[in-house]
């Protein structure tokens, strides 16, 4: 159905595929731990594919070790002419790469072309920033020196991906390490292995007919074992980490032990504030957006809604009216607006958040049921939910990976609304809606929005590449994608060179010998 076989045939993807891949070549087809990979939508079997074992990553460390020697040396426009090349085979094989994003993971084809065209953007930006990588110059205090900033390739990249964004964030990271002159070990996630084995294949092509070293770009096909042993590995200077916190607390306290460098992209609790100002046609808009696309399995995901008591009852009229009418089905449907969960288990987390919020004090307002339509049969559906609730609440604070909606009441200034957002341990995304410019700048101020991501007047799902991506506390600190995350990719050499006779002594000491 859906011409899915099809599409696995164009992107190389077999029925059963390899574990490993250093570049062109492919490894690990004979391990015994091979596992099917059902669509969410459906159930039905799409390709299994090998698991790697240690001794395969042993291989794939060897490869990307070898290959960092040449690869830092080549000039970095020419590394970003390999990444533009990059850029034109994914926008050749766009179609069927979204076909596939949304097959593997269950959001609706046009997010899946979306994120596709997340990566063409990041290739994009990351062959700009090829001829830049800009450090300072300064001044010396002493005459006749020279004082600048270089930024050199830092090694090997570890790159440890969330099903939700299957394929983007290989590319926020491989396509700035790539120019960086650094070289990287991919690690999809384990519920969303064919899409990564697809993008080999796509820049297979690239790497071919470029010569490009075995070991530039690898992939290892495996679950949170390969992923703990990238964490403990010394040859990996930089572990960029997308995934729950629970995950990247292991994986930060592992990095940390060693002294690498850990760019963690974690879990968020984000909330959108309503004020009596808001222009609340665009509000409802990227509430509903925010909380129901990729049926809530966003990391940037509309959470909460913290609304001003005065058009409370407005709002939420305004969502029970949207809400029933919402169209849930296969995501490569025409019309859907809202897919499956990716799994049996994300079902479960859903009704147990629900039944635990109520438990609470909290009230359903609407959805929250697990649907189990004939034509459904086999996939992951739920009715996105909303609840009533206070911002308190054991349930509330916590990430559910589902559709679920928060809505919470406010009184009074703005800065207690701002208050009741920032009371999370998480610290991702937020936003604001109003046309009040106290109230906008007050959210934006020192005292405002504690997140990475904060805007005024749009939801807080779905980001620009061009700005740095990444949130704060138990989101983990990271930032990646535009912006000057790319610094984090490299390693910064302060220089001073002495072009005198004379060798003077910084902080005027006299040492004379
Ligand atoms: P997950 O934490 O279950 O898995 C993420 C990745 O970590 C997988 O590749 C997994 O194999 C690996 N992993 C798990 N345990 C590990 C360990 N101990 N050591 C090393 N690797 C390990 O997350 P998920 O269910 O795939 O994704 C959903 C989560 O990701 C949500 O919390 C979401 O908010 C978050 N997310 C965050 C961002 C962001 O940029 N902040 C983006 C997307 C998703």
């Amino acid at each position: 159905p859906h011409g899915i076989q099809d599409v696995l045939r164009q992107l190389g993807v077999q029925a059963d595929n390899a574990a490993y891949s250093t570049g062109r070549t492919w490894g690990g087809a004979d391990n015994t731990d091979r596992r099917v990979i059902n669509a969410p939508a459906d159930g039905r079997r799409m390709a299994s594919v090998a698991f790697a074992t240690l001794a395969d990553y042993e291989i794939v460390v060897k490869a990307a070790e070898e290959a960092f020697k040449t690869w830092r040396l080549v000039p970095a426009p020419k590394r970003g002419e390999i990444v533009r090349q990059i850029g034109n085979k994914l926008r050749e094989f766009k179609e069927p790469l979204g076909k596939l994003v949304s097959a593997e993971m269950g959001k609706i084809l046009q997010e899946g072309l979306g994120e596709v065209q997340e990566m063409i953007d990041i290739c994009d930006f990351a062959v700009g920033l090829s001829r830049q990588l800009h450090g300072f110059t300064m001044h010396s205090e002493r005459p006749a020196h020279r004082m600048y900033d270089q930024y050199q390739p830092l090694g090997l990249v570890g790159i440890i991906s969330a099903f939700n964004f299957p394929v983007a964030v290989w590319s926020w990271n491989a396509m700035l390490a790539a120019v960086c002159g650094d070289v990287s070990i991919w690690k999809p996630s384990e519920k969303t292995p064919l899409t990564a084995v697809a993008v080999q294949h796509i820049i297979r092509d690239v790497l071919a007919e470029n010569e490009i070293p075995e070991g530039v770009f690898s992939v290892i096909i495996g679950d949170a074992a390969i992923g703990a042993a990238m964490a403990a590995d010394k040859r990996l200077p930089l572990i960029s980490a997308t995934g729950s916190t629970r995950m990247g607390r292991k994986v930060g306290e592992v990095v940390g032990a060693r002294l690498g460098r850990a760019l963690l992209e974690l879990g968020g609790n984000n909330a959108i504030i309503v004020t009596k100002n808001a222009d609340l046609n665009i509000a409802i808009r990227a509430i509903v957006f925010g909380a129901v696309g990729t049926a809530g399995q966003r990391c940037t995901s509309t959470r909460r809604v913290i609304i001003e008591e005065s058009v409370f009852e407005e709002v939420k009229s305004r969502l029970l009216a949207t809400y029933p009418k919402l169209p849930i089905g296969h995501p490569l449907k025409e019309g859907t607006l809202v897919g499956p969960l990716i799994d049996a288990d994300a079902v479960k987390m859903f009704e147990t958040a629900l039944v635990n919020v109520q438990a609470e004090g909290g009230k359903l307002l609407a959805g929250g049921e697990v649907l189990n339509r004939p034509e459904l049969a086999g996939g992951h559906y739920v009715t996105p939910a909303l609840v009533e609730v206070e911002n308190h609440y054991h349930t509330v604070q916590e990430e559910t990976f589902a559709p679920i909606l928060y809505l919470i009441k406010y009184s009074g200034e703005v800065q207690h609304a701002i208050d009741l957002q920032n009371d999370v341990r998480q610290g991702l995304s937020s936003s604001i809606f109003t046309l009040n410019m106290r109230e906008a700048e007050a959210f934006l101020a020192a005292s405002g929005s504690d997140c990475g991501i904060a805007n005024v007047n749009i939801g807080t799902s779905g980001a620009e590449i061009g700005g740095a991506f990444g949130g704060e506390k138990e989101t983990g600190g990271g930032r990646e994608s535009g912006s000057d995350a790319w610094k984090v990719y490299m390693r910064r050499q302060t220089n001073t060179i002495n072009y005198s006779t004379e060798l003077p002594l910084a902080q005027g000491i006299k040492f004379d010998v």
